[in-house]
């Protein structure tokens, strides 16, 4: 029977698909109403691939369907029935059917989000005049996201009033908050990072013996999203054909099992390495599940320390693995909080070029670029070397909008939400903001995709060429980087030697350097 008025309208994000989510602590059947909008907004503000839209939806209804089969009412406004434009019209409507005594949500991790519900409820509050008491039960009351490990206010205290933040010193922290890998005050091993041990190629023989990730099959529900996001986001980027992200906790809890045991006892030794059709290698392709909330960071964290325990297996890729998520995840959840507003208009270097159409379609001469985008076309997934040390790498030196970059970003992958996507990409990948966590950026000329991959094999440019119609735009580019920054690159001890092979290139090299640069900058499309 529909409740109206309700208790509370408890508002659940479709990133926040946890059972055990503060926004149902004290949940009443009899008396409150869970609401669930998918808005079109949430795929076309940024030009959303299909397999995120497609995630998103799919895990949102397979969530419903659960609530409801243990008797919540939920009251899901579905895209096709509903059609709300924004998640606030959707908000809106149920405040008017539900007429609800109070809303109650969890943080919002993309500040847009808590922006704009908030917009909405304090006009429909301002509206209610001098009635106080009517005023309030349109405001959200926003409950702490308990899915992490530390929280903004611990993260806010940890950072004190530090300019340059460590990953490092954080995740220390917190392997001894969580007693993970710590034999008393210590870490096992006797080092907190073996992380020299985890950059390796594969060498010419390439990948061995690579697992297969489990496959899931589309049910009903995922088949019938799938139909939907065709039918009304037909021009977005991606593929749906190979659909294979877990929907459901028991999916999710699925992956995590099958990477455990098949790909975490190699999860090290190549994550960093990259090949040609090798779209997952040994990578643990959970972090869709983790950020919709499907799993705990805990539970990943502890199966994977349990593993090592029980298995003997190797302590440095455990470790690498482990430092991901228990170090690097809180910590830039960590840094959006904390750098928010801010860190979404960040542009240190000030560059200003747009971002070339190939981003969207894999249409370029660069294999390096086609493989990684290709893949991201085609799953919504690229590992974490091919985000930073392609795409990213090269939307650095070729001085393309950090704005542009981080609407892409946020886009085209399964796992994208802004508090992570946000800190990684213009704080990790394009220094946009200075240095606040990086201790210099990343670039690299094509030496380094061409050490770490198979992709120059491929390729119409050749990695250590810098000038002329067969040079490297990775190599070109970077040079020519290093040109324009040469004195604050010189000034850095972790960039000086990258300087000291700057000045040993003759005058005449480094003059064709910055013209071929220049070429290539007034024409990003074209390469
Ligand atoms: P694995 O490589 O197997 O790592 C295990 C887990 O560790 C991941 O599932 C993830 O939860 C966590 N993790 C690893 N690195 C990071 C990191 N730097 N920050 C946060 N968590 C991390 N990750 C996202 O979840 N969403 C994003 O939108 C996102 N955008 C990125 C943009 C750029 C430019 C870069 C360089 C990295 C980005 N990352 C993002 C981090 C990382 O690339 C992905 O988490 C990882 O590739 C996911 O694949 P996996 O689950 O196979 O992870
Ligand atoms: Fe990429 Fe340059 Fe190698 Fe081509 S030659 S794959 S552009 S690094």
């Amino acid at each position: 029977m529909r409740k109206i008025p309700c208790r509370h309208l408890v508002l659940i994000l479709g990133d926040q698909l946890d059972e055990a989510s503060s926004a149902l602590e004290g949940f009443d059947p009899a008396q409150d109403v869970v609401l669930m909008v998918e808005a079109f907004e949430e795929s076309t503000h940024v030009w959303s691939h299909k397999a995120r839209t497609t995630l998103f939806l799919s895990a949102m209804r397979h969530f419903a369907q659960g609530l409801a089969q243990r008797g919540f009412d939920v009251d899901y406004r579905a895209l096709d029935t509903h059609g709300d434009k924004t998640l606030a019209d959707g908000l809106r409507a149920a405040v008017a059917a539900r007429q609800p005594a109070q809303i109650i949500g969890v943080e919002p991790g993309d500040m847009r989000v808590r922006g704009a519900l908030d917009l909405a409820m304090n006009s429909i509050a301002a509206g209610a005049g001098n009635d106080w008491a009517a005023g309030q039960k349109h405001l959200i009351n926003w409950r702490e996201d308990k899915h992490f490990l530390c929280s903004p206010a611990q993260f806010r205290s940890w950072a004190g009033k530090s300019a340059s933040l460590r990953m490092e010193f954080f995740y220390r922290s917190m392997r001894r908050q969580y007693k993970v890998l710590m034999e008393g005050d210590q870490p096992v091993g006797g080092q907190w990072n073996f992380d020299a041990d985890n950059r390796k190629g594969f060498g010419r023989a390439g990948p061995q013996a690579v697992p297969v990730p489990l496959q899931f099959g589309q049910d009903s529900i995922t088949a019938g999203v799938i139909a939907l996001v065709e039918k009304y986001f037909p021009d977005h980027p991606g593929d749906l054909g190979r659909f294979n992200w877990p929907v459901t906790r028991e999916q999710a809890l699925m992956a995590l099992k099958d990477f455990i045991d098949q790909r975490l006892p190699h999860f090290g030794a190549h994550q960093d390495a990259m090949w040609t059709n090798l779209d997952f290698g040994w990578h643990a392709l959970l972090s869709s599940s983790l950020n919709l909330k499907l799993l705990h960071p805990l539970e990943v964290v502890l199966a994977a320390e349990q593993a090592w325990r029980e298995r003997d297996l190797d302590l440095p890729g455990v470790e690498g693995f482990i430092r991901q998520i228990l170090g690097w995840r809180e910590f830039m959840r960590g840094v959006y909080f904390l750098d928010m507003p801010t860190l979404k208009t960040a542009n240190h270097f000030g560059h200003r070029n747009a971002l070339p159409a190939w981003y969207w379609t894999g249409e370029t001469h660069m294999n390096c670029m086609r493989q990684c985008i290709g893949q991201t076309l085609t799953h919504g997934y690229a590992h974490h070397i091919q985000r930073l040390m392609v795409t990213g790498m090269f939307g650095v030196t070729a001085q393309i909008s950090p704005q542009a970059l981080c609407d892409w970003y946020l886009a085209v992958y399964v796992d994208a939400v802004e508090w992570v996507e946000l800190p990684n990409t213009a704080g990790m990948a394009l220094f946009a903001n200075g240095g606040r966590f990086t201790s210099k950026p990343y670039v690299a000329s094509g030496a380094y995709v061409k050490r770490m991959s198979n992709y120059c094999g491929g390729c119409r440019y050749e990695p250590e060429t810098r000038v002329g119609a067969q040079a490297c735009p990775l190599t070109t580019l970077y040079w020519n980087f290093l040109d324009q920054h040469e004195a604050t690159f010189a000034d850095n001890p972790r960039t000086a030697l990258m300087v000291k092979n700057l000045q040993r290139m003759a005058p005449a090299v480094r003059a064709d350097v910055r013209l071929r640069a220049r070429e290539m900058l007034a024409d990003l499309d074209s390469l």
